[in-house]
């Protein structure tokens, strides 16, 4: 019998699990996937360049929805995925992470009676002005099945009266990580401010920063552009699309000098940059669990913990946007022992799709 999967992605980070897990259906066969992609993250180098370069199977359809607030994006992805739900009539829908392409999918499943498989299930900043933690409560408490990427992700499930419908089947971005970091290749870097190509430092630290917390307000990223400009290293920095032109015009205003403000680059690039650099900073999810699996010692400018797992012998430690926050930091040393591996084995996409089956199983 085969399992009818509709996939729900529209965001960078989705597009990284969704490859190994869509390869995984392949391979063992038994699994017809619809991708069905959002248009949440829309230009090429956020997008197709990451279906190109992971060979992801192309998506059945491109709702093209992106931008505006968070209401009217989310808004006019329910209507549209609504749509896409009646039309295609999945045994599963299949959700990954914490966008608003993620809460869109959870909803109009939910009220369709759509069986929901919500993989990094489970993860928590228990802050609730942090708009991804609306979105991950509200999935994981509509799904049915909740794939966690740690133990510590499922206690929380747990804690919220929600861990009978739990399993812990680690991480896919781990997954990701062994299977690409041989195939990760030097980027070549695109600046934003005149589209010149840049060579990369020898030395360097790794940034990335688009966060609301870090993003919204202009003085709290100035103080970010200014600290990361001033580390006393070069800093590889590729902007996300949100924030480049506020970033050019703060970088032209300010004259930095040590920064290396670029386009956004391919997950090999990106893997590459996390296995070459100094240390990371950065307020993304995926990018602390990278540095954490390449060992490189990171630095996050949020004011909570997002992956607690990573946070040990100062692996991982929170910061301020502000100079002398990052670089106390920053000069902490990290200690790493070699045999705590909280993110699974790297066969997460294996245990995906075992728990898909059963669970498809138990629905019909
Ligand atoms: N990434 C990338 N190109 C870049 C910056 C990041 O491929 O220019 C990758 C990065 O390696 C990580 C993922 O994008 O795998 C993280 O995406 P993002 O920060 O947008 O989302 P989050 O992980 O915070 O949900």
């Amino acid at each position: 019998m085969t399992t009818n999967v509709m996939t729900i992605v529209g965001a960078r980070p989705q597009f990284i699990k969704a490859a190994v897990v869509s390869h995984e259906f392949t391979r063992r066969g038994g699994f017809a996937e619809e991708i069905v992609h959002t248009g949440q993250h829309f230009d090429h180098n956020m997008s197709q360049a990451f279906f190109d370069e992971l060979d992801i199977p192309e998506p059945a359809v491109n709702l093209g929805i992106s931008g505006g607030s968070h209401a009217e994006m989310t808004a006019r992805m329910l209507v549209a995925l609504e749509r896409e739900l009646i039309e295609r009539d999945p045994d599963v829908l299949l959700l990954y992470g914490d966008t608003n392409s993620t809460l869109a999918g959870a909803l109009a499943a939910a009220k369709l009676h759509v069986p929901i498989a919500h993989v990094e299930a489970g993860a928590r900043t228990r802050s609730m002005t942090n708009p991804e933690e609306l979105n991950r409560i509200c999935a994981d408490h509509v799904s049915g099945l909740l794939m966690a990427c740690t133990e510590a992700s499922m206690d929380n499930l747990q804690a919220e009266g929600i861990g009978d419908r739990a399993a812990f089947v680690g991480d896919p971005m781990y997954d990701a990580f062994l299977q690409y970091s041989s195939l990760a290749r030097e980027p070549e870097l695109v600046s934003i401010l005149d589209g010149s190509t840049v060579d990369i430092p020898d030395v360097f630290h790794y940034a990335t920063c688009h966060r609301e917390e870090n993003t919204a307000d202009d003085s709290t990223l100035e103080s970010l552009v200014r600290a990361l400009d001033g580390l006393g290293k070069p800093v590889v920095y590729p902007v996300h699309p949100r924030n480049r032109e506020r970033i050019c015009a703060l970088a032209e205003r300010i004259g930095t000098k040590s920064l290396v403000l670029c386009q956004p680059v391919g997950y090999l690039e990106s893997v590459w940059l996390v296995n070459h650099a100094d240390q990371v900073i950065t307020d993304s999810g995926g990018l602390q669990r990278e540095a954490f699996f390449a060992g490189v010692k990171c630095t996050t400018l949020l004011p909570f913990e997002v992956w607690p797992e990573t946070m040990v012998g100062s692996r991982n430690l929170l910061a301020e946007p502000r100079l002398d926050s990052i670089l106390d930091a920053m000069g902490r040393p990290q200690e790493i022992d070699e045999t705590y591996r909280p993110f699974g084995d790297g066969h997460a996409a294996r245990r995906i799709a075992d728990e898909i089956e059963r669970y498809v199983g138990r629905c019909s």
